[in-house]
C-alpha cells in the first residue's frame, strides 16, 4: 500500500534516496528556516539498551519478566530493549488485555498479574507511587497488581552523523533547530547537549507535540517553511501539520509514509542535507 506513484525523481533526489510528494515541497524546503526533530529514533538511534535494573521486592529477572511480557506485543523501542535484555522468549499464551497508550506505556494481565510499565505520569495516573529519579536515561516504572515494582534505567545513544547534521542545518543558515520528545527533561536535556540543540520541548503527549509544532507554525517569519522530521511512530498528526513534514528511515510505517511529504529512505539524518542541497539547487535551475 505504499503510494510510490505520489513519488517523483524531482531533481534527481530519488538516486539519494529521498523521495518527495511534490515539487512544491522541493521550493518549501528551499525556503525552510526552521527544523522541528523528534528525538527518538529520529535523532537518537532509538535501539536503547538496559543499564539498570532496580527491582522493589521482588528479583531483577522478575521484574524484566514482568516488563517484557506486558511488552510483549508493542513495536515502542523501550519495548523492544525490554524484551531483548530479558533474554528468554515471552508466553503470550499467559497474557491477556494488553493496551498500550501513546507517549505513557502499556498495561497487560500476565499470570493474573495486573502489570503496567511506563513513565512516571503513567505511573501517577494509575495511582502508584513511584519517586522520581533523575537519570540521563529513560527511567521505565513496573507496577504489579497496583503496587510499586521498581524501575528500569533504559539508554538510548545519538546517531553518529546526528552531531554533524545538526552542525550543517546551522551553517545553512536554519535559524532554529528544536527538538521534542515524550521523554523525560534530564534524558532530553543530556541528548540535547550533546547534539548542540538550545532549544527542547520534554515530556511531551502526542498531542503537545501537535501544539508545539503548530505554535512554532505560527511564529514562522512570511514566506519561510518549518519541516518536523520524525521516524513515525506517533509522528504522524505532527507531520501532516507542518509546512514539510520528513519521515525518516521509515518504510515499514504507513502511516509516516502517507503522512510525510518527503521520505528519507534511510535513517541518516545527513540525509536532510542533501535534501536541503538538492531543493536550493533546483529552485535556483528552475526560478
Ligand atoms: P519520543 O517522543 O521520544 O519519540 P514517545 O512519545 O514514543 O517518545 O514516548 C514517550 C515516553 O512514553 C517514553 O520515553 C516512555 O517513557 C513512555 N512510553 C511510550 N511507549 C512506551 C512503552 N511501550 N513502554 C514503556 N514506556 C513507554
Ligand atoms: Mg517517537
Amino acid at each position: 500500500s505504499i503510494p510510490l506513484s505520489f513519488f517523483g525523481g524531482i531533481g534527481g533526489t530519488s538516486r539519494f534516496g529521498i523521495l518527495v510528494k511534490g515539487s512544491r515541497y522541493l521550493e518549501a524546503l528551499s525556503n525552510s528556516d526552521t527544523f522541528v526533530f523528534d528525538k527518538t529514533g529520529t535523532l537518537t538511534k532509538g535501539s536503547f539498551s538496559v543499564t539498570e535494573i532496580h527491582p522493589v521486592g521482588m528479583s531483577e529477572s522478575e521484574l524484566l519478566a514482568f516488563a517484557a511480557h506486558a511488552e510483549a506485543y508493542s513495536t515502542h523501542p523501550i519495548a523492544v530493549s525490554l524484551r531483548a535484555a530479558y533474554q528468554q522468549p515471552v508466553h503470550t499464551g499467559d497474557l491477556t488485555d494488553i493496551s498500550e497508550y501513546a507517549g505513557h506505556g502499556v498495561t497487560a494481565l500476565y499470570l493474573g498479574r495486573r502489570i503496567a510499565v511506563g513513565n512516571s505520569g503513567f505511573m501517577q495516573e494509575l495511582g502508584v507511587d513511584a519517586g522520581d529519579m533523575n537519570s540521563a536515561g529513560s527511567v521505565i516504572h513496573v507496577a504489579v497488581d497496583g503496587m510499586y515494582a521498581g524501575w528500569i534505567v533504559i539508554a538510548d545513544t545519538v546517531k553518529p552523523t546526528a552531531v554533524r547534521a545538526i552542525a550543517e542545518l546551522k551553517k545553512r543558515g536554519i535559524r532554529r533547530v528544536v527538538m521534542l520528545t515524550g521523554d523525560s527533561p534530564p534524558a532530553a536535556a543530556s541528548i540535547a547537549r550533546e547534539l548542540g540543540i538550545d532549544e527542547y520541548y520534554a515530556g511531551l503527549l502526542p498531542q503537545d507535540k501537535i501544539s508545539v509544532m503548530e505554535r512554532i507554525l505560527a511564529n514562522q517569519r512570511a514566506g519561510s517553511s518549518a519541516a518536523f522530521v520524525g521516524d513515525g511512530i506517533n509522528d504522524a498528526p505532527v507531520l501532516t501539520r507542518a509546512d514539510i513534514g520528513i519521515a525518516m528511515g521509515s518504510l515499514g510505517s504507513d502511516a509516516a509514509i502517507e503522512a510525510a511529504d518527503i521520505v528519507l529512505m534511510d535513517d541518516d539524518p545527513l540525509k536532510i542535507i542533501s535534501a536541503i542541497d538538492i531543493s536550493r539547487r533546483t529552485m535556483h535551475i528552475v526560478v
